[in-house]
């Protein structure tokens, strides 16, 4: 679990690429270029970790880009204390990423093999701000239910409800949404009863799935 200089400059150079991206917002950028992304990804892809793309992290799932994490989290304008769930824990790279922004993340992962992996990993590295828990997160969390920001980082075909519901009034979820690709969706609930929804930029994520999955 080494983070040596050369990893380090390989997180400046990508900072500077996502900024030329667009990325603009500091804490982001400060949050990448801090985080050792070579970390939650296998051995094998090391050596690539710093470029912008998207790997395999194993059971057919993917780290997000780091372009598509840095959109994301911009989105959700991440404030101290803030309690965050996000949906599709994966290689846990993005929870990091909202943790060292302040937030205290609750992450849900519904693949057993994955949600094991990464809660070893990300208590081994010291993420102390993040809960994990394997469940399937088109239910949300009702029991820590509500939140101030909602993230989803797999493809949604529609809106699940039980987000909506969750999100604190003030509070903001941001999910792609579409099945062979997707828009990305801001939603902000205005009210009890009343949401404001905004659709961005183009993305292609893995699909959300309904139920559990132990065996993949
Ligand atoms: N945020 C991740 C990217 C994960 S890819 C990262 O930083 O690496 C999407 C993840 O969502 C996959 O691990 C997939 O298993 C998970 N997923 C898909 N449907 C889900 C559901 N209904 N509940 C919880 N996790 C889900």
């Amino acid at each position: 679990m080494k983070d040596t200089y050369r990893h380090k400059g390989l997180r400046k150079k990508l900072v500077q690429t996502l900024y030329k991206k667009g990325v603009k917002d500091e804490a982001v950028l400060q949050a990448i270029a801090t985080i050792p992304r070579h970390l939650f990804l296998e051995k094998a892809f090391e050596e690539w970790a710093y470029a912008d793309k998207a790997f395999p992290i194993g059971n057919k799932q993917t780290i997000s880009h780091p372009f598509t994490v840095a959109y994301q989290t911009s989105l959700l304008a991440i404030k101290k204390r803030e309690r965050i769930l996000e949906i599709g824990t994966g290689s846990g790279y993005q929870a990091a990423v909202l943790s060292f922004l302040g937030a205290r993340v609750y992450t849900v992962e519904r693949q057993e093999m994955l949600y094991s992996k990464t809660k070893e990993l990300l208590n081994t590295l010291g993420f102390k701000g993040i809960r994990t828990f394997l469940k399937d997160g088109m239910n949300g969390l009702p029991d820590h239910a509500p939140f101030d920001k909602i993230l989803v980082t797999a493809a949604a075909t529609s809106i699940p409800n039980p987000l909506l519901a969750q999100l604190k009034i003030g509070g903001i979820l941001v999910l792609p949404v579409g099945e062979k690709v997707q828009k990305m969706c801001k939603i902000v609930r205005l009210t009890e009863r009343k949401y404001s929804r905004e659709y961005l930029d183009n993305f292609k994520f893995v699909p959300l799935l309904a139920g559990l999955n132990k065996e993949e």
